[in-house]
């Protein structure tokens, strides 16, 4: 008979998915540095997939790094451009030629 799943159980994967997206985050840039954009943009990929499937919300430092159009991982001047226009952060995709507008408070 298979083990029944109890709450807590749920906590601790919840709280191995959320380590787990913090450091493919890490790599991710780290790759992305590096000039591997494919292989960070993979990271981000299993992250978003990990955070569906735990429902474990992506943290909030890294909740911009990737574009929400195309899912490509953002760094700021090689394959993006982050400004402020009008108390917003207007943050431009090369890849996908769109905007993202984040309202500042
Ligand atoms: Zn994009």
């Amino acid at each position: 008979m298979a083990k029944k799943r109890t709450s807590k159980d749920k906590k601790i994967q919840s709280q191995i998915a959320l380590n787990r997206i913090n450091r493919l985050f890490l790599l991710a840039e780290n790759k992305a540095l590096s000039g591997n954009f494919s292989i960070a943009n993979r990271y981000v990929s299993i992250a978003r997939k990990l955070s569906m499937k735990y429902l474990v919300p992506i943290p909030k430092e890294f909740k911009h790094r990737f574009c929400k159009h195309c899912y490509y991982f953002l760094l700021p001047y090689f394959n993006s451009r982050f400004r402020v226009h009008r108390g917003k952060l207007v943050i431009y995709c090369n890849n996908c030629k769109k905007y993202t507008r984040i309202p500042l408070k």
